[in-house]
């Protein structure tokens, strides 16, 4: 018996249910509401969508879980001391929709989308010189995943691309940087820089002032990590100043983003709901179920994340 521990609403945890059981016939998977108390010990496994950390203690064998989500920092701060392991989703179809989401948005600020936008507004006539995208100097905070995926796609549509990342490394046709002199190299030739990190301890408001002000004049920001990479007010401080020229922001310490929220309102920031790279159901169930059968047949859990990384 594995339990599917998550906080969706409820049908669309019967549609995970059907689409994990459908395709681990010899496991049973289940909501955490059908296990009696006792079945509990015997638990070993879960599946799991943002559990809460006490649903998850309620379960005192547990020795792993595999996260539907690609981001696991909520999972990692409240199992910092305990021995489960943590698999997260690493996701072909996850890194393709956020390689394209990263090119859009890439696109909708190389092109001055949001400045012929206001343009339109005032029926102002005016056109801007064209910066050819092998001008366009694109720097990428986290070279993961998702980070180099985004490289390439970036590079196939011709910006030069950089990339900042913990451990040094090669990639073809990338600049690559690391560690903290690297990240100011990186910041002072950004015209777009994308965070693609994830949330942990060194990474938290790691796109402050001091950074924000490294960054060329007129440059812009992509967050699809977390809203706690970004300390908002100094981006706001960037934004009003004209250091930075447009943000999109797909992420936000508080989500949904408060009704009352400056962001919303502000004239050089794009918001968008969390949609960058959702969970794909279909492939995210084909990869959970290969690494549970996998682990049923070696006994082998699958690479987990990091307990002293954070990711
Ligand atoms: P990943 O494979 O773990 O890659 C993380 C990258 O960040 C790695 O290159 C890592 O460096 C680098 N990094 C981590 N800590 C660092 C530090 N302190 N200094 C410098 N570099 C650091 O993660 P991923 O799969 O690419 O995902 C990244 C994040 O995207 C996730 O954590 C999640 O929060 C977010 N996400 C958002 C959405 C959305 O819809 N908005 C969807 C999915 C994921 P090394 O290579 O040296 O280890």
């Amino acid at each position: 018996m594995i339990p599917f521990i998550n906080q969706l609403p409820k049908h669309e945890e019967i549609i995970w249910l059907a689409a994990l059981n459908q395709r681990l016939p010899n496991e049973h998977v289940v909501a955490f509401s059908e296990i009696k108390p006792v079945e509990k010990k015997q638990v070993k496994l879960a599946i799991v969508a943002n559990p809460k950390p006490e649903l998850l203690a309620e379960f005192e064998n547990l020795t792993w879980v595999h996260s539907v989500w690609a981001g696991v920092e909520h999972l990692m701060k409240s199992l910092t001391d305990s021995p489960i392991e943590v698999v997260r989703l690493i996701d072909p179809m996850l890194s393709s929709a956020m390689s394209e989401a990263v090119l859009a948005w890439s696109l909708y600020l190389h092109r001055d989308m949001p400045r012929y936008a206001k343009q339109q507004k005032d029926k102002h006539w005016l056109q801007h010189a064209l910066i050819p995208a092998s001008e366009r100097r694109i720097g990428i905070l986290g070279l993961g995943e998702l980070g180099q995926a985004c490289a390439k796609q970036l590079k196939i549509n011709g910006f030069k691309v950089m990339g900042w990342s913990r451990t040094a490394k090669n990639i073809t046709n990338v600049s690559c940087y690391s560690g903290e002199s690297g990240l100011v190299e990186m910041a002072a030739k950004s015209d777009i820089l994308v965070c693609l990190l994830p949330l942990t301890p060194a990474t938290k408001w790691i796109v402050n002032k001091d950074l924000l002000a490294k960054l060329p004049q007129g440059s812009a920001i992509i967050n699809f990590a977390r809203g706690g990479i970004i300390n908002t007010d100094d981006l706001l401080d960037a934004l009003s100043s004209g250091h930075i020229n447009h943000a999109v922001l797909d992420v936000f310490e508080h989500e949904p983003l408060n009704a009352d929220s400056a962001l919303w309102q502000h004239p050089d920031i794009t918001i968008l709901p969390h949609i960058s790279a959702p969970t794909n159901l279909n492939s995210a169930c084909d990869i959970v179920a290969q690494n549970i059968i996998s682990f049923r047949e070696t006994g082998q859990v699958p690479k987990a994340v990091s307990k002293v990384n954070g990711y």
